[in-house]
């Protein structure tokens, strides 16, 4: 039997959710329901305390680690009831993540010349992801992750794979331009990675490509030399944060050069190759026969 909440409790629960939503909430625990001997649910008393108690106010604060470990599945209301989904519909996760990350000013990175956070682009469902260290010039200009002359070799080395830049998801360890493109710090990239990681947990990939040492080492917490960490595939999850995908379990993580790298010194560039056919191998993807 379809259970309908009293008016009054209804228009009290719709309040405090809409209130809990315009401080950027959006998950909600439920209590498990009781059940009676023969298997039907017990009435329940919408207690309104026990509402706001079971709501999860950590989910959308700034993130740590054990913090987000708590992001919440949602539950609606059992019955014709839906007022949860209703009321409290989702925005766009990425979009959740770019909100709290705000004009960030969490590290130093933000007052040395900065003109723009460089999110992160793409499909936001891509099988494949690849990582690099941090924008540059011209992506600190536009916006967007790789668009520099860097930009263009992955571009080519993504259409050698067969597939268009559009289908990837594209982002950095840290979403703002070190000055004079040097390499971010350890702190930099510990107090921005977590927002990666959140991105990471919501795109879901099959395979992420950490582009140069600066990734390899930020995702997998190794500080281990190119040499040694290309290669073979890594058993990725992102640190401190649990997707809202019960199926999704983590994704596996190769690492090959960083294209800036490679626009240095070319002749690495059949390495790189022999990376990406690793992971075009892991995902099942041929690669499109050359043109004459
Ligand atoms: N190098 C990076 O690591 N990221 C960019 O977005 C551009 C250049």
């Amino acid at each position: 039997m379809p259970r309908t909440l009293d008016p009054e409790v209804r228009r009290a629960l719709a309040a405090r959710i809409r209130y809990y939503n315009e401080m950027g909430i959006y998950d909600f625990y439920r209590r498990p329901v009781s059940v009676h001997a023969e298997g039907v649910a017990a009435p329940i008393a919408v207690d309104e305390q026990q509402i706001a108690l079971s709501i999860n106010p950590e989910s959308r604060e700034e993130m740590s680690p054990r913090k987000s470990t708590a992001v919440a599945v949602p539950v609606a209301i059992e019955g014709d009831e839906n007022i949860f989904e209703a009321i409290a519909l989702k925005p766009d996760q990425s979009v959740i993540i770019r909100e709290d990350l705000g004009d960030c000013t969490r590290c130093v990175l933000h007052k040395q010349g900065r003109k723009q956070i460089v999110f992160g682009v793409g499909n936001p469902t891509a099988e494949l992801m690849f990582v690099g260290e941090g924008p540059g010039a011209d992506e600190d200009e536009k916006g967007e992750p790789f668009v520099g002359r860097a930009g263009q070799l992955l571009n080519n080395m993504i259409k050698a794979m067969g597939i268009e830049r559009e289908q990837v998801y594209i982002a950095n360890i840290v979403k703002c331009r070190p000055p004079g493109n040097r390499q971010p710090e350890r702190d930099e990239c510990a107090t921005c990675s977590p927002f990666l990681m959140r991105q990471i947990a919501v795109v879901k990939p099959k395979v992420i490509v950490a582009l140069g040492a600066t990734a390899a080492k930020t995702l997998l917490a190794m500080n281990s030399s190119m040499m040694q960490l290309r290669g073979r595939f890594y058993d990725f999850k992102p640190a401190g944060v649990r997707s809202n995908d019960p199926d999704w379990d983590g994704c596996k993580l190769a690492v090959t050069y960083h294209p800036a790298f490679l626009l240095r010194d070319p002749r690495q560039k059949g390495e790189a190759w022999k990376d990406l056919q690793m992971v075009m191998k892991e995902l099942g993807m041929k690669a499109p026969a050359k043109a004459e």
